[in-house]
């Protein structure tokens, strides 16, 4: 009989193989709203896209195995070829998932819901209470969950004015059985440092993307981030992960130029603090073994 593996032969081993990979693809960087807490908002021209999306949709439908692309941005309904490359993508047999700003008419949000049918993916939809309104949104959230075949979801960045009203917004949106999930504050794409009783209000709201973690970290674990996920800009160069992308560290190539290379297996993270939902949702990793590094340490 097998034995159980302990902790040390978990923590060396990957997960399983994920048959579907997924790229996280920002689409642009043009967006409609000016967040406070936005992590492009130092981005030097917040008004680039990616230019040849035919090229792109070829570049993606090539890839070896089953893929999924989410499209973010930015703001990716901004993009002027939006539903176009989303169309193109399905045609070429990939699951689409997007993550929005939730800003564009509801005809688009619904016809995003229509193009995807066949293989649909994950509609996030994020609530920038500094520019929406709560009312409006979640009468749009329930009408587009309701045509949506996919997955749905609406997440709300928890800044230290919004995190004592999160509680109740939960509950609200609970109330029309649509989910909201929180993220912590980042800034200088850092989680920004919380206090106790503020980061036991996150961890009792669900934490980062419902992970019960406020800053997940599985640093030292094998991770299939480069291999089955990536990221991908707008201008077709591709990094392991976001944290990979903001360090400039284990750049894949560009999927424009057929430079692209990606990893064959799983290998170690190699960063403190993981803010890739992606990866973590999609058990690229064994997020049971992982830790939260703004857990206060053990005495
Ligand atoms: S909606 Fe998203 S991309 Fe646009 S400013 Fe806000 S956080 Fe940034
Ligand atoms: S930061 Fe997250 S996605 Fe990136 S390698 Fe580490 S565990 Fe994987």
């Amino acid at each position: 009989m097998n034995r159980p593996l302990d902790r040390g032969e978990r923590a060396s081993r990957p997960t399983p193989y994920p048959l579907e990979g997924v790229v996280s693809w920002n689409m642009n960087t043009t967006c409609n709203y000016r967040c406070s807490y936005c992590t492009q908002r130092f981005v030097d021209d917040r008004r680039q896209r990616a230019k040849d999306v035919d090229a792109f949709v070829a570049g993606l439908v090539g890839l070896p195995g089953d893929w999924e692309v989410k499209l973010s941005g930015g703001e990716p309904f901004r993009h002027p070829g939006f539903l176009d490359a989303v169309a193109a993508m399905v045609a070429g047999g990939l699951r689409v998932s997007v993550v929005t700003n939730f800003s564009d008419s509801l005809e688009r949000l619904l016809r995003f819901a229509e193009l995807t049918a066949s293989r649909p993916g994950v509609l996030s939809a994020s609530l920038h209470l500094e520019y929406a309104d709560v009312g409006e949104f979640l009468t749009k959230a329930v009408a587009v969950q309701a045509a949506h075949a996919g997955s749905f979801n609406v997440t709300c960045v928890a800044t230290r004015d919004v995190l004592p009203r999160l509680g109740e917004l939960q509950r609200r949106f609970g109330e029309e059985g649509v989910r909201l999930k929180v993220q912590p504050e980042k800034q200088d794409r850092d989680v920004i440092e919380y206090t106790g009783d503020e980061r036991t209000q996150l961890v009792a709201l669900g934490g980062h993307n419902a992970t019960g973690r406020v800053a997940p970290s599985f640093a030292g674990l094998p991770c299939w981030a480069g291999a089955r996920s990536f990221i991908l800009d707008h201008e077709g160069h591709a990094w392991r992960c976001y944290p990979a992308r903001r360090q400039r560290t284990e750049y894949l190539g560009n999927l424009l130029d057929g430079t692209l290379l990606l990893h064959e297996s799983a290998r170690l993270c190699q960063y403190a603090y993981c803010n890739c939902t992606v990866p973590q949702e999609r058990g690229m990793m064994n997020v049971s073994l992982g830790r939260d590094a703004q857990a206060p340490s053990a005495p």
